[in-house]
């Protein structure tokens, strides 16, 4: 799926050696998950940034997706992904799509993917990128990632990709009973949290320091 077919397939032979010098580095980095570094080997990740920047779409940093936004780093998406997918969820929901990139590694690896962000200009262009890659287990909503996709719930598994200033209820009442969510919460110092959610109630893990766009309220 190397960006066959895309605008930027030119310059598909150099990415694949630096996607897979990218696998390399998060393998020494501690990501043990092969189905994790698979996806990442395979998604096009320079798809998802302007062309100005896709030479550096390797390097492990967030780089900038407009709106004040960032494409997570390639550590971090790589990171989530293994702790959300120690359970095998299925259907999965996503909080902040932005350009799309992290949306796909999960399709990629989960059935379905319900994936919501607050600015409409963002959403429009990730849905595009990902039609492009022929991803058609994604759904997207325009809207407030506090309030989650109730449509779609109970989700298996939910990510965040911006940090709150709380675990949101709502999302923790779309989570299944065995399900597990993965985000960052805090302002100034922020942490990345898993929740899972028992029979018996829900049980928070604080794991690493981090650092995220904040959870905006309303729409854009
Ligand atoms: N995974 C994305 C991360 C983008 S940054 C990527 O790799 O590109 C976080 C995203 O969360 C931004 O696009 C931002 O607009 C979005 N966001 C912030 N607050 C939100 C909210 N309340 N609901 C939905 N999306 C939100």
């Amino acid at each position: 799926m190397s960006g066959a077919g895309t605008p930027l397939s030119g310059i598909g032979m150099t990415s694949d050696r630096t996607r897979l010098r990218m696998v390399e580095a998060l393998r020494r980095d501690g990501i043990t998950d092969e189905r994790v570094l698979g996806a990442m080997l395979e998604i096009p990740r320079h798809h998802f940034v302007e062309e100005g920047i896709a030479s550096r779409a390797y390097e492990d940093v967030a780089l900038p997706i407009g709106h004040g936004q960032t494409i997570s780093s390639p550590t971090i998406v790589a990171h989530m992904t293994q702790l959300l997918f120690e359970g095998q969820p299925a259907k999965v929901l996503e909080i902040g799509t932005g350009c799309g990139y992290q949306t796909a590694i999960l399709a990629r690896l989960a059935k379905e993917v319900y994936t919501v962000e607050r600015i409409a200009a963002l959403m429009d262009k990730a849905r595009r990128h990902l039609r492009d890659l022929r991803f058609y287990n994604i759904r997207y909503k325009h809207a407030d990632g506090h309030a989650g996709y109730a449509d779609g719930g109970p989700y298996d598994g939910i990510l965040m990709a911006a940090s709150a200033t709380h675990v949101p209820e709502a999302l923790k009442q779309q989570l299944a009973v065995g399900g597990r969510m993965v985000l960052p919460v805090g302002t100034e110092d922020q942490w990345l949290y898993v929740v899972d959610r028992k029979e018996s109630g829900f049980v928070e893990q604080k794991r690493d320091a981090v650092r995220f766009v904040p959870l905006l309220p309303g729409l854009a």
